[in-house]
């Protein structure tokens, strides 16, 4: 929780001012029993009708000062809170945004949604309750102590019994409610959790008619959270009964006592209803303190997720001194590189090197899980190598900063990922200055203009969430012509053709050729027909290479090669 307090450092000022007023405020307040007692004992016992004018006006102008303090320190407080809240947002998102793939496989998406958002609405609220109303309870709490006594010691006795009891049964449902509360937030991430599955996955649920299953997994969270809540809600509830039955059993005990006391002529009437003011403002100060125990731990872990996240170092970070790149432009090297995925037991991918050119394309092929998105991922630096080193232009990838790097590189990953938006605005994703020519241009080469035009706003045409309203080919030319409109010195497709026919897929590979022939291009592929043009095919088999080389090379000596050939195409094709 105290960690989380650096997100209010930008607001010292209106912090400073927050406290100033609720001070004045709970001294406004304090003040007022006492001027009370003044007009009862002295005013109305002397009949001096005009010193009850003077401190009534006095209480008056003090009532005034207290309500104005508390309306500017309401508005300061909830302003202050509520940009603290924002800037926790702010700084989640961005420190998320750098996270490498790594880190999005150890911590769910969804809890990272909660963390942003629940967590941090929680932290927010907490914050605008403290600010308002609990500054000043500490303070309140002890300075009535002290101005009851002095009204009359002899009555304190009274407090020295309620407090204690008061804050027993606070200590009570407290200790309950806390871990009520922790587990809460649990619940909620795991129900984000189904939610979030059975939405994105909710074709496969229809597909697979599990409504019904996804329903109860659903209904089980939900009731697990419901329980909790209703639990935590009932302790809550029980509050309110018990503080009231002490309020007003102080009420009467001091009534009761107090009236004895007048009786005896050792109390005045003002001092006893002070007195019995006091107590109450006493009281309830000890609700609010004792609320900030119950919202503070509450808060505090949410406030401890929301520090989990934003302790994680991204696993890849720019070196501290980033080598400069030459205008030089697109060469690849491998060295010897090897990798493995965190916790797996085997390299995906061993003692891999080549080299590849500007003007050259260089093909991978192999078999589902041989590790052709491994390898070609390890450009981009999405994963750092395990051993080897990877050259992009001369230097370490792990030596440049990876804004350099990527500049560099137009990838279309084998998932297509499209963002809601138009048409227009997914193609330039990839370069926000692309002129309308440009972005038409790279929809043609992709073969994206045909159906684009069959759209009712063709360019303006609007893509929904995860681009649900195109079919997966349609998906996948339109994010060829998003890497394309970059004009990147090094191009990178993952199966990108996969959903294509083949028709398509030769038409697209033809005006590429043209197009990109002086890039640096990577094509990984399962057919043949796709990758038989290369200047380089590479043969991966298990994660190492099985054969390097143009087609004719590698049908004369690689086994895995023309095993593949075999299998997609005719003898003729083959000849
Ligand atoms: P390909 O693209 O050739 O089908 P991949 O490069 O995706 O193959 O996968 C190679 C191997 O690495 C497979 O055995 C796969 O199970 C494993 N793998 C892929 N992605 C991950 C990941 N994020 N975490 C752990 N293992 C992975
Ligand atoms: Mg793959």
């Amino acid at each position: 929780m105290i960690k989380i307090l650096r997100f209010l450092k930008p607001y010292r000022l209106p912090l400073l001012v927050i406290i100033v007023l609720a001070f004045g405020q709970s001294m406004a307040n304090l003040y007022l029993p006492n001027l009370m007692a003044n007009i009862v004992d002295v005013g109305i016992v002397n009949k001096d009708t005009p010193y009850i004018w003077r401190t009534g006006g006095l209480m008056v102008l003090v009532t005034l000062g207290g309500v104005l303090a508390a309306i500017i320190g309401v508005y300061f407080a909830s302003r202050t809170a509520t940009l603290f809240g924002k800037d926790i947002r702010a700084a989640l998102f961005k420190h998320v945004q750098k996270f490498s793939l790594h880190e999005f496989d150890t911590v769910s998406a969804s809890s990272l949604i909660t963390r942003t958002t629940n967590d941090t609405t929680q932290v927010q609220q907490v914050m605008v309750i403290i600010l308002n109303i609990m500054i000043t309870a500490p303070f309140t709490l002890v300075a009535g102590i002290i101005l009851a006594v002095n009204q009359d010691a002899a009555l304190s006795w009274i407090l020295v019994v309620m407090i204690p009891v008061v804050v027993g049964a606070i200590l009570l449902l407290m200790t309950r409610a806390i871990p009520l509360f922790m587990s809460m937030q649990k619940k909620l991430d795991r129900l984000n959790l189904v939610v979030d599955e059975g939405l994105t996955g909710v074709r496969v649920v229809r597909a697979f008619d599990r409504q019904k299953s996804e329903e109860q997994r659903f209904d089980g969270g939900n009731s697990e959270l419901t329980d909790i809540a209703i639990r935590v809600n009932q302790l809550m509830a029980s509050m309110m009964p018990v503080m009231m039955f002490s309020l007003n059993i102080t009420s009467i005990a001091i009534l009761w006592f107090g009236g004895q006391r007048i009786n005896n002529g050792q109390m005045q009437v003002g001092a006893l209803i002070a007195f019995l003011q006091y107590a109450m403002q006493i009281l309830f100060s000890l609700l609010m303190v004792s609320m900030m125990f119950i919202m503070i731990p509450r808060a505090a872990a949410s406030a401890d997720r929301i520090n989990q996240a934003l302790a994680i170092t991204p696993e890849i970070a720019d070196p501290a001194q980033p080598e400069a790149l030459s205008d030089s432009a697109g060469y690849v090297e491998f060295k010897d590189v090897s990798f493995s995925y965190p916790g797996a037991e085997e390299n995906a991918i061993s003692n891999i090197s080549f080299k590849a050119a500007p003007g050259e394309m260089t093909a991978i092929i192999g078999g589902t899980g041989s590790g052709k998105s491994t390898l070609i991922n390890l450009i981009p630096r999405f994963y750092d190598v395990g051993g080897g080193n990877v050259l992009v232009d001369g230097v370490d990838v792990r030596n440049m900063r990876q804004e350099d790097l990527r500049q560099k590189i137009g990838y279309v990953p084998q998932k297509a990922v499209l963002f809601s938006g138009t048409i227009a605005e997914n193609i330039r994703y990839g370069n926000q200055n692309a002129t309308d020519d440009e972005m038409r241009r790279a929809a043609d080469i992709a073969q994206a203009t045909e159906f684009i035009s069959t759209m009712e706003d063709t360019f303006d045409s609007y893509i929904s969430q995860g681009g649900t309203n195109v079919s997966g080919g349609q998906k996948q030319r339109l994010s060829i012509a998003r890497a394309l409109v970059k004009k990147p010195e090094i191009y990178i497709f993952d199966e990108s053709f996969s959903a294509l026919d083949f028709k398509t897929d030769a038409k697209l590979r033809a005006a590429l050729r043209t197009e990109i022939k002086n890039s640096t291009v990577f094509i990984v592929s399962q057919r043949v027909s796709t990758v038989m043009s290369a200047d380089r095919i590479i043969v991966l088999d298990e994660g190492r290479i099985a054969g390097m080389g143009d087609h004719k090379t590698l049908m004369a000596n690689c086994d895995v090669y023309r095993e593949i050939v075999a299998t997609q195409l005719t003898p003729e094709e083959i000849a």
